[in-house]
């Protein structure tokens, strides 16, 4: 294995600072890069505001300061000369195809002859990007979830030719990362698909979202009433949560997966009409609801609303057992734990295989009448499924 001492952080955005600060607390030797002065000082001087909160609530560690760690940090805007002694890059640039698959050459071109190279993307082929970098086997994913020092996700994935040394490289970097919230999970994504792990889990379910915003519009019923449908057991309610992740996030995943599993990812006809008129939920003020009083006025109503009697919590729970079985059969995670915990770790939601044990018939049943219903056969529950056999295998 690699010996990891120099971590070269690439990109100083969003992600790439949360990854500065985790391994920088984890006694690393880090170098934020990004293609601007300006953008590497934003990255950083993030980094420096969230290690002078934590020390101020002694939650640095013994006798460790802000200034000790920062005193470890580097900066740099020109990749080629910093990679020089890095033994692990992660990238965390913007998510484009030729941008991921250049710095990836770079790194190799310029690097030791040792170093690897961790991709942060959420939706692109591992394996695609390592594919001309003339080393793919120390290509791989590096999976995180954002805020990165809050949650407790990384999942690590092999790329068609990513090597075992590689993998259990990065797998031993991501467990000693730390988290503020709890202990680090560390899911191997033994096989480089769309989604990977957590993200694949739950995208089906935004199928089903789509389906209910279409059918409370051909019954003519408020969003507020679809909203009660949940009946207060979800932390944010369907149309409220499409509005707090953005209209365009969704219309965008939903476009990933209908090129990359199936046309029944295709948003309906609300998404598209929310997202033409540039109602994009919170960050524009208006989505399906008026933000501009706040969440508040908006959970009132719901909470008031006479329920629609169209979105069923269990139908979820049910598309997520189905998926996770096709994950399992897939060989992309080793074992159902494996999924139930990334989810936990990823979305702080609890997995399907739990109460899928007890319900994987009735849940079948649902998903039979849902397929029927919607004309999507993405929703037909696999034998997995519906044999309960994935409660056999291994955990
Ligand atoms: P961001 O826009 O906040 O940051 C991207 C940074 O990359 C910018 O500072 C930009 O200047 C820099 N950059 C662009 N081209 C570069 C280059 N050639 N070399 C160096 N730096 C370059 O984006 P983000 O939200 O931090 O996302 C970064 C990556 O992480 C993406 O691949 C994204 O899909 C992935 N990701 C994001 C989230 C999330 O919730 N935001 C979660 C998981 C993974």
């Amino acid at each position: 294995m690699v010996d990891v001492k120099n971590i070269l952080v690439l990109g100083a955005g969003l992600m790439g600072s949360g990854i500065g600060q985790v391994a920088l607390m984890a006694g690393y030797n880090v170098i934020m890069a990004d293609v601007k002065d300006e953008f590497v000082n934003k990255g950083v001087t993030g980094i420096q505001e969230g290690l002078k909160k934590l020390e101020a609530k002694g939650a640095l560690g013994e006798g460790v300061t802000a200034a000790d760690l920062m005193g470890k940090l580097k900066k740099s805007i020109n990749l080629a000369e910093a990679v020089a002694d890095a033994d692990l890059v992660v990238e965390a640039v913007i998510e484009k195809m030729d941008v991921k698959k250049q710095v990836c050459k770079t790194t190799m071109d310029n690097g030791p002859s040792h170093v690897i190279f961790a991709t942060n993307t959420s939706t692109m082929s591992i394996s695609e990007i390592g594919k001309d970098s003339g080393a793919p086997e120390r290509v791989c994913g590096m999976h995180f979830f954002n805020p990165v020092p809050l949650m407790r996700c990384i999942e690590v994935i092999k790329g068609n030719k990513t090597s075992d040394e590689t993998v259990n490289t990065v797998m031993e970097v991501a467990q000693k990362l730390p988290c503020l919230k709890g202990d680090r999970y560390i899911a191997p994504v033994l096989k480089d698909r769309p989604g990977f792990i957590v993200n694949r889990l739950n995208a089906p379910v935004q199928i089903y979202l789509s389906y209910c915003f279409d059918k409370a519009v051909a019954q003519k019923l408020t969003w507020e009433q679809l909203d009660a449908d949940a009946g207060g057991k979800m932390p944010m309610p369907p149309c409220m949560l499409s509005d707090f992740v953005g209209i365009d996030t969704m219309n965008h995943v939903m476009n990933y997966y209908k090129q990359t599993l199936s046309p029944d990812f295709e948003p309906g006809k609300v998404l598209k009409d929310l997202m033409a008129k540039n109602n994009l939920g919170q960050k524009t003020g208006k989505g399906f609801y008026d933000w501009s009083k706040g969440k508040d006025p908006i959970a009132a109503k719901i909470k008031a609303a006479k329920p629609a009697g169209i979105f069923d919590l269990n139908v979820t729970f049910a598309i997520l057992l189905n998926e996770g079985c096709k994950i399992l059969e897939e060989g992309v995670a080793g074992g159902f734990k494996v999924i139930d915990d990334a989810n936990m770790a990823g979305m702080n939601a609890p997995g399907p295989f739990g109460p899928g044990k007890k319900n994987f018939q009735a849940w079948s049943e649902l998903l039979e009448k849902l397929a029927k219903e919607t004309g999507k056969s993405y929703f037909k529950p696999i034998n997995l499924m519906k044999s309960g056999d994935f409660a056999k295998m291994k955990k």
